[in-house]
């Protein structure tokens, strides 16, 4: 059995060695290629991704899989291979489920949808884009049928990027959630002039930016002889290996959060990506739990290091140096208030931490609605407008505003956008055990020691990769089931105390 294991190893080394040729090609696409370069890249990553997907289904694997399968689970189910196994499997059931015409069906009508969706978006011109994503919510449905048959299709969606998670435990946390919210906003709203974030604004000289970028991703922990960061248009991190991860932030001349922020949301990708033991390397376990696991990690440091008073105590001293006059009379509490001033926006990406979460329960509640049929897609844009002005007491002008702005659907992914507000929960859940267990984490942010968190981090997340499901994961690093309380509390006290309510 041990040989056959070997074999399946060195199989799967092959396919994650041409995956990672890939992913350089890809990073290279966004960060410093050439526009003319644009149809030869074309070319070599579809060449590159019909090899890949040729040996990663290859009929051997399967066989492999089949046979060692009792093996690997008398070691236990935690051993190192039972997991390998069990990760291999779903990425092996995955890309043979679907027959190829299909797959070839949902790449040219996801291209078709995304195109149909950048002009839409630029003309707020809803009802072009309408017949592609009525197109692309049928896809979603064959998927989730060919995956399997029978199961209920968000189900099987949501699955693909939150493992072992279904739609009747995710409901009632994002509603608690919402719900929870709700009176924060409402507290907040009739305050909205208490918090001015003008300091923000101005002009700040780009290289100065990306400078600063480096100095904090640095400080945080990200090792620059095992990666990099770049520009590009919107910010990324993918990884080559487990020595090699790149990030990429983006600047905003008259706005300073945008670099600072996207950098160490990106930097949190970067170190759960850098921090899995080297044994896993080449293995299906070096990617990490799920993306809500991988969110959480992002949005520890973006927010609750990144947007806490004594890491705006620690960053000033650099704004000064970077930003020459511009920080001189600001104190760490205005820095501090300012980057987390809150208000009712109609773009997700651009959401702070106190109205995120409803966006993403909009679109969760849309999602479903499409899928079951519930909602018409001629429809939505109407749906759309009600659940803003119900949830933020605000109405888009336009769809490209609105029901446009996100490109997710376009590209076919539903049951994605949960993953993000499973990861505030979750970022939420860390800190509150972090705090218990590191007494003096404000000393320690105030003064540029990062070290003790990210070493936490590492024990209780990093070093398992994609070993646990998701829920097995948070169960193992603190004991607990998913909760909304810990990510309400944080809100609650955080904002009450910004907004004095
Ligand atoms: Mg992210």
């Amino acid at each position: 059995m041990e040989n056959k294991f070997a074999e399946l190893r060195k199989r799967y080394e092959e396919v994650s060695a041409l995956g990672s040729a890939r992913a350089v090609l890809a990073w290279d696409q966004r960060v410093t290629m050439p526009p003319g370069g644009a149809p030869a890249r074309a070319r070599s990553m579809s060449a590159l991704a019909r090899t890949v997907h040729s040996k990663a289904t290859a009929p051997e694997i399967g066989r492999l899989i089949g046979e060692t399968w009792d093996w690997a689970q008398a070691k236990g189910p935690d051993s190192f291979e039972a997991a390998y196994l069990r990760v291999l499997k779903r990425d092996y059931d995955h890309a043979t489920k679907l027959p190829s015409e299909f797959v070839g069906e949902m790449s040219a009508a996801a291209s078709a949808a995304m195109a149909a969706w950048e002009s839409a978006k630029k003309n707020s011109d809803f009802p072009s884009f309408a017949p592609h994503l009525e197109k692309m919510v049928d896809i979603n449905r064959r998927q989730a049928e060919y995956l399997a048959p029978g199961e209920p299709h968000y189900d099987t969606l949501l699955d693909l990027y939150e493992p072992g998670m279904r739609r009747a435990e995710l409901e009632p946390l994002l509603t608690e959630l919402s719900e929870g919210m709700k009176p924060v906003l409402r507290a907040i709203a009739e305050r909205r002039a208490a918090v001015s974030n003008e300091i923000l604004k101005g002009d700040f000289e780009e290289g100065a930016q990306l400078a600063l970028a480096d100095e904090i991703v640095k400080a945080l922990g990200f090792d620059f002889s095992k990666g990099r960061q770049d520009r590009s248009v919107h910010p990324f991190t993918t990884g080559f290996s487990l020595s090699d991860v790149r990030i990429t932030t983006w600047t905003m001349r008259g706005w300073l959060p945008a670099s600072i922020y996207a950098s160490m949301h990106e930097c949190g990708h970067a170190l759960y990506g850098m921090g899995a033991p080297a044994e896993f390397e080449l293995t299906p376990l070096a990617g990490g739990a799920g993306l809500g696991v991988h969110e959480s990690q992002s949005r520890f440091w973006e927010n609750f290091v990144g947007r806490s008073r004594p890491f705006c105590e620690w960053l000033l001293p650099g704004l000064r140096r970077h930003f020459p006059g511009k920080f001189d009379r600001v104190s760490p509490e205005q820095f501090y208030l300012a980057v987390n001033k809150s208000e009712p926006s109609f773009i997700r990406v651009e959401a702070d931490e106190a109205t995120y979460d409803m966006h993403i329960a909009l679109r969760f509640r849309l999602e479903t609605a499409l899928l079951d049929g519930a909602l018409k897609v001629k429809d939505l844009p109407g749906a759309w407008n009600a659940g803003m002005n119900e949830l933020f007491g605000i109405t888009p002008k336009n769809d490209a505003e609105g029901v446009l702005q996100d490109v997710h659907w376009s590209q076919g992914t539903i049951g994605y956008f949960p993953t993000y507000s499973l990861g505030n929960l979750m970022a939420a859940q860390l800190d509150e055990a972090m705090r218990a267990d590191i007494k003096d984490m404000d000393g320690l942010i105030a003064r540029g020691e990062f070290a003790p968190p990210l070493a936490w981090l590492r024990e209780r997340v990093h070093r398992h990769g994609a070993r646990y499901f998701p829920a097995d994961l948070l169960r193992k690093a603190i004991g607990k089931e998913r909760e909304t309380a810990p990510f309400l509390r944080y809100i609650k006290t955080k904002y009450s105390a910004i907004y004095k309510f």
